[in-house]
């Protein structure tokens, strides 16, 4: 039998297990999505991890298709627990065609402590859109949990997710996954820096440069 959507549901399954490989999640947490073209009734759609599912033995077909209110269009498992999360940053950015939601263990350690990433290297601005501010806390997979990390991630490409873990967002699935690798590497550096006695940020007039860099790309995406 041919899947619908085979090409888009293969690209997020590969993701979805190299985001596992590169040891960004725990166990079967974590989640994966990009958005697909809209079908026949116009309806805006997505592809996504189903929930609770070893990365290791998930195959094409277990990758479902629904549209933004969770409702199933192609495929027959559950889909990811935190669905309405994905959908909640597709209904709220344009410019963005993948998301991921990643449980690694600096981001998640700066996300328990409460604290805001700050913009310590360049490739932050260039790659998340300067810092990265923790989501208040919600209940996993709950509608308070999508609009708080929606808020917390404003118009960037990532938020932490108070005792929870880290989504980083891009037009695609290369760029969602580099973001999320992007933003353990700078959680670490951030926590190793504060234990040699404090983490700065950039110097501001070179942040500023780097904003608007990435913010024209951004306004180019969202068309
Ligand atoms: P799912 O397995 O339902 O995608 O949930 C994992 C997770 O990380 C929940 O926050
Ligand atoms: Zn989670």
């Amino acid at each position: 039998m041919r899947l619908n959507w085979q090409e888009e549901r293969r690209a997020v399954l590969e993701a979805a297990q190299r985001m596992a490989a590169l040891g960004l999640v725990v166990g079967t947490s974590g989640n994966v999505s990009m958005r697909v073209d809209v079908d026949s009734d116009e309806r805006e759609l997505m592809a996504i991890t189903p929930s609770g599912i070893e990365y290791d033995i998930l195959n094409t077909e277990d990758i479902l298709v629904t549209d933004m209110d969770i409702e199933p269009v192609e495929g027959c498992g559950v889909p990811s627990s935190e669905a309405m999360l994905h959908a909640e940053i597709y209904r709220h950015r344009r410019d963005v065609g993948a998301v991921m939601h990643a449980h690694s263990a600096f981001a998640t350690a700066v996300a328990v402590a409460g604290l805001d990433i700050l913009p310590i290297i360049d490739e932050m601005v260039l790659t998340v859109g300067g810092d990265v501010k923790v989501a208040e806390y919600a209940f996993p997979s709950s509608e308070a949990l999508a609009t708080n990390v929606r808020k917390a991630l404003g118009g960037r490409n990532a938020a932490l997710m108070r005792n929870h873990g880290v989504v980083g967002v891009g037009a695609d699935l290369r760029e969602a996954l580099k973001v999320c690798e992007l933003v353990e590497h700078a959680a670490r550096v951030m926590v190793y820096a504060s234990m040699l006695g404090g983490a700065t940020s950039l110097p501001s007039d070179v942040l500023e440069a780097e904003m608007a860099v990435f913010e024209m790309r951004r306004e180019s995406l969202e068309g």
